[in-house]
Order: structure tokens, then sequence, then C-alpha cells
């Protein structure tokens, strides 16, 4: 059967320290393939084309290339940092808050990202779903109608075939308690080929104005967003699904100021509603990549009034043991006393605010 052109481009990822080393000198090769016991390599050929390997700390270099620091792990980090095992009632699915559940359709991805919070599952080769399993999910759907929306995510679910997404949609389609069905993926930044006009039709067929779909993507710095991934999200959007981005801040990548800047606002540029900028799971293996929230807490702040309201994402820390997420916010409001509150402005200037007494 003939590859498609973004199967071929799958075909021809990064995947050995041999074939890395044609673009980066490795000082310490045996390192190196014990880094990739633990989260295993590929790189696609779009991802490498966007790298300047002439400099080491290129944004995209440091999430895509393994380093010898995955080997050093914090006693603070886990092999399952969110729990996703714990609120696991049937395999392949985790039921966290009462009207979502995240299906793992795929432990496969174009890129394995370096930072990948879900590596324990990503990292090998691990078979997704078989037909049993998804049987298994459709059931548990059908016996809890609670749950209105489904995130299928791995994993990078856009890497399966047309038919298993398609399949995918249709059965999830089938059960009248779902109304939104979300894709968690970084196809659209490392492998935007394959938005073909195929999958655009088998997502416009799975969609009717009350039932959405929504893509989610994960652009980390404005240096990802090339022409071929700008078309892929115009091919998203242009198909009416609604496009939003999610993705951790991450040392040396993107805790500035200026980078998330730019970021955000050519996310929005190109319709992509940035909503979520996580504090980087505890991860076994990626305390390099850790900013302190203290930090994080501060760029938000720096950000408010420099990048339009449209732009601006909210700081999200998920609690450990699947616990569930929460805002990380810079206080700009302290209550004094009675209807006193003492404020600060965008531009750090500190001002009183005092609300009518008739609200008492
Ligand atoms: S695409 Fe997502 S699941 Fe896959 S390696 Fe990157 S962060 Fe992990």
């Amino acid at each position: 059967m003939e590859l498609e052109p973004w199967q071929t481009e799958l075909k021809n990822c990064v995947r050995t320290i041999d074939e890395l080393e044609q673009y980066i000198p490795i000082e310490n090769k045996e390192r190196m393939r014990e880094v990739l016991q633990n989260m295993r390599l590929s790189i696609t050929p779009h991802t490498l084309s966007l790298i300047d390997f002439k400099n080491p700390n290129d944004p995209i270099l440091l999430m895509s290339v393994p380093q010898e620091k995955e080997l050093t792990f914090s006693p603070e980090e886990l092999v399952d940092p969110i729990g996703d095992e714990a609120k696991s009632p049937v395999p392949f699915l985790t039921h966290r808050y009462p009207d979502r559940v995240l299906i793992y359709a795929t432990f496969f991805c174009s890129l394995f990202c370096r930072f990948c919070f879900r590596r324990f599952k990503t990292g090998e080769a691990n078979p997704g779903p078989v037909k049993s399993d998804i049987e298994n999910i459709i059931d548990y759907l059908i016996e809890h109608p609670e749950v209105e929306e489904v995130i299928l995510t791995g994993g990078d679910p856009l890497t399966l075939l047309d038919a298993q997404i398609e399949e995918w949609l249709r059965r999830l389609r089938e059960v009248s308690s779902i109304r939104r069905i979300r894709f968690h993926t970084r196809v659209p930044v490392n492998l935007p080929s394959r938005i073909t006009d195929n999958l655009i039709s088998i997502l416009k067929r799975c969609m009717d104005p009350i039932h959405p779909i929504f893509i989610v993507t994960h652009f980390n710095h404005p240096n990802e967003i090339a022409p071929e991934n700008i078309a892929a999200i115009a091919r998203l959007v242009d198909a009416g699904i609604v496009v939003r981005n999610q993705g951790p801040l991450l040392k040396g990548v993107n805790d500035d100021a200026g980078v998330l800047e730019e970021l955000f606002k050519r996310l929005t540029d190109i319709r992509v509603v940035p909503y979520y900028l996580h504090q980087l799971d505890l991860a076994k293996g990626t305390n390099h990549f850790r900013v302190p929230i203290e930090e994080g807490i501060e760029l938000m702040r720096q950000l408010q009034g420099n990048v339009t309201g449209i732009a601006l994402p909210r700081y999200m820390l998920d609690i450990p043991a699947g616990k569930g997420k929460i805002p990380l916010v810079y206080e700009f409001a302290k209550k004094i006393e009675g209807n006193s509150w003492k404020i600060e402005s965008p531009s750090g200037e500190k001002l009183e605010y005092q609300e009518p007494n008739s609200l008492n």
C-alpha cells in the first residue's frame, strides 16, 4: 500500500543515536542509549528542519534531543506524576473529573518530547487499546452518562490512521451523553503534513452545531510556528474546529516574558486560543526543565497588561495523585478591611480601591 506523505515523513524520523549523530556530535553514546531506555527517541523531518544545530541552546533542540540529564532523578519526581493510573476504572481511560474522561487512544507520538509528563507510557513501545479495550471503554461511557466530554489523548491520537480515528469518532458519537470530543495532539506542531484533506473530512463528518470537536495543541516556542504549521492550523480552523493551545513552562525554552508574549500573540494571530501554561509535572528525569512556581507567577504578572486578554492563558498546576488542576495566580488585589482593597495595577503601581458602602 502506498504511503501518504505524512506516513513517509514518520518513517523518516530520527530514531537512533547513530542517526542523531549525523546532526549533532554525541559525546557519550552509551549514556545516551541509557537515556533512550527510559524514553524513546523520535524527531520528525519537519522539526529537524527548524532546529539550529549550531546553537546548543536552540529551544526546539532542547525539547527534542535527548540529554544525559534525563538520567538524574530528584526525590520528588514520580513515575505517574498526575495520577493517571489512580483514577483509571478501566484500562486506557482516566476519570478524574465528573463530566469528562481521558482516553489513551495510542502511546505513539511523532516526536517524543524530552519533557513528556506521560513518559512512563509513551517512553516505551506500549501497545495501545485493542478491540476488547475499546468495547470496555464504550460500555463504561454508556454506564456513566454524567460524562459529557471525551479527551482523546495518549501519546498522540492524530498519529492513528484515518480509519482508526473515524472509528473512534463513530463509536463515541453513538454514546448519546457525549457532547464534546477533544484531541490532545502535538501533530500540528511536529507533523503538520498529517492535517490532510481526508482527515479534515473525517472530523467534519463527525461534528454538528451542538457536537463540536476541539483540538488542543501544544506549541511551546514561537520558533515552532513555521509556514507549514500555520497552514495546518488554518485547515483545522477553516473547517470549524476550535483550536486551543496548552504547554508547559520550560527552563531554557520559554521561561522568559518576551518569548511567552511572542508565543501567545502569534498563536492568537493564527487563530489558536492560548489556554493553559502548565507548571511542569513532576515526571522522572525532567528536573532540568523545571521552573520554580514563584518565577512562573512572576512571568505571568509581567505579561498582564502587555498581552491582550484574548491571548493570555491561565498558569496551572496539576496536583499529583490525580487530585486535579488549580490556577497559580499573582495576587493583584488584597482586602484590607471593610470595603477597602489594596490593589496593584499592571504597571506595578500600588493603589487603594474602595467599593461602594451600599454593597454591605
Ligand atoms: S506529544 Fe505529548 S504525549 Fe507525546 S511525547 Fe510529547 S508531551 Fe508526551
